[in-house]
C-alpha cells in the first residue's frame, strides 16, 4: 500500500489494489511463470488484455463498439496533438484556447492547414471557460480541452453544434458523466484516469475517419491502428495492463455514475474549506471550477512556510502548483480518496 496523500497531477495515485496486481504481474503474471514484461504482446494472454481494456474503456464510456474505436497508442496525449490535425485538418479548424495543452495541440495543428482561435480565456491567465462564442460552418472540427490540469477549470457544458468535436480529455475523462457520444474523437493521456504514462487512450467515432483525405504515413494514420487493433506495432503491454485493471476497477465499484458523486463529494469539501477559510483563496472563476484539479493560494504569503511544514507532517504530498502557474494544486483524480482531501482540509483548517 502507498502510504501519503498524493494530490499530484499526473502521474498519480492509483487504487492500492491495482498497484498490488500490477506489481504481481511483473514477478508472474497470472501464474503463467512468466513476468508481463517478457510475454509477447501477440500471446493469447495479452490479447486478452489489450481487447479487454478497448472494451472496457468504450464500455465505461457507454460508447458502442459498432460506432466507435478505442485505441490504445503510445506518445502520450501530445502525439495526439498532431496525429488529430493531421488526419483530421483538411483545410480549416476551430480551437478553443483555455490554457497550456490547448496552445500545445494549436501549435502542432498549424503544421497541417489553416486554424481559427474561436475563443480564449488567455485575457485573464485562463481562469475561466469561454462561453458566448460563434463557431464557424466552414470548419473540419472544433478541438476543445475538457479540463484545464494546470489552472483548474473544466467545461461543465460543451458547444451545441453539427461541426465535428475533437476533445483532449486528459484530465477528466471518466470522472463524471457526460454524453461522450457528441465527441467524434477523444483523446486521453493514460497517467491520471486510465492508468500509468507509457499509453494514451483515443476513441474515436467510426464514421468520422470517412473525413481523412490526405496520404499519411502508417504510425500517424489512425485507420491503420485500427485495422491492426491497436498492435499495428508493439504496444506498451504493461501499461495497458494496469490501465486494464484500473477500468476493471471503476467498473467494480459502480463506474462513471458512481466515481462522479465521489468527485462531487472530495471537490465541494475542499472548495469549501477554501471559500470559508480567509488564509486561502481559489484561483479558477467558481462557475468553471475542476473537479480534479483545485488551484488555490495563500492569502498571506508569510504563512508559506508553516502551511508546506503542516503538509509535509501529515503525510501530504504533491501539492504544489505547476512550475508557469504557481501557487498550490490539489489533484483529486478517480483514485485520491475521500479521507486524503479531509487530511488536506484538516491542515487548512489548522493554519
Ligand atoms: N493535455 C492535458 C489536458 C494534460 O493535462 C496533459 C498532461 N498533463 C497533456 C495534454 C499532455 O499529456 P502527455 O504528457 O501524455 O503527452
Amino acid at each position: 500500500m502507498t502510504t501519503k496523500h498524493n494530490f499530484c497531477a499526473g502521474p498519480c495515485k492509483l487504487p492500492d489494489e491495482v498497484f498490488r496486481k500490477a506489481s504481481e504481474s511483473l514477478v508472474d503474471f497470472n501464474n503463467s511463470g512468466l513476468s508481463i514484461l517478457e510475454i509477447s504482446h501477440r500471446s493469447e494472454a495479452f490479447i486478452e488484455v489489450i481487447e479487454t481494456a478497448r472494451g472496457l474503456a468504450l464500455e465505461l464510456l457507454e460508447l458502442n463498439p459498432n460506432d466507435y474505436s478505442a485505441l490504445f497508442l503510445h506518445g502520450g496525449a501530445s502525439t495526439q496533438f498532431l496525429m488529430v490535425a493531421y488526419n483530421f485538418l483538411n483545410k480549416k479548424a476551430g480551437y478553443i484556447n483555455t490554457g497550456c495543452w490547448s496552445e500545445k495541440a494549436i501549435k502542432e495543428a498549424k503544421f497541417f492547414g489553416e486554424l481559427t482561435e474561436i475563443a480564449s480565456s488567455k485575457d485573464k491567465n485562463f481562469n475561466y471557460i469561454p462561453k458566448d462564442f460563434e463557431i464557424p460552418s466552414d470548419i473540419d472540427y472544433l478541438h476543445l480541452t475538457s479540463n484545464n490540469t494546470i489552472y483548474g477549470t473544466q467545461f461543465k457544458e460543451f458547444p451545441k453544434t453539427d461541426i465535428p468535436l475533437i476533445c483532449d480529455m486528459s484530465s477528466d475523462i471518466l470522472s463524471r458523466k457526460i454524453d461522450y457520444s457528441k465527441f467524434s474523437l477523444i483523446y486521453s493521456g493514460a497517467q491520471k484516469n486510465i492508468g500509468t504514462a507509457g499509453t494514451a487512450l483515443v476513441v474515436i467515432k467510426k464514421e468520422f475517419l470517412k473525413k481523412i483525405e490526405r496520404e499519411i504515413p502508417s504510425m500517424m494514420n489512425y485507420k491503420t491502428h485500427i485495422k491492426h487493433e491497436s498492435m499495428f506495432n508493439t504496444p506498451p503491454v504493461f501499461a495497458i495492463y494496469t490501465a486494464m485493471l484500473n477500468l476493471q476497477w471503476l467498473k467494480n465499484l459502480g463506474g462513471v455514475n458512481f466515481i462522479e458523486k465521489v468527485n462531487q463529494k472530495k471537490a465541494e469539501l475542499l472548495y469549501s474549506e477554501i471559500d470559508s477559510n480567509p488564509f486561502f483563496k481559489g484561483t479558477a472563476n467558481k462557475q468553471d471550477r475542476s473537479l480534479m484539479n483545485v488551484t488555490f493560494t495563500l492569502t498571506e504569503q508569510k504563512l508559506e512556510q508553516k502551511f508546506n511544514d503542516l503538509c509535509q507532517q501529515a503525510n501530504i504530498v504533491a501539492l504544489k502548483g505547476h512550475r508557469t502557474f504557481g501557487g498550490y494544486r490539489a489533484s483529486l483524480y478517480n483514485a485520491l480518496p475521500l479521507h486524503s482531501v479531509q487530511t488536506l482540509v484538516d491542515v487548512m483548517k489548522s493554519l
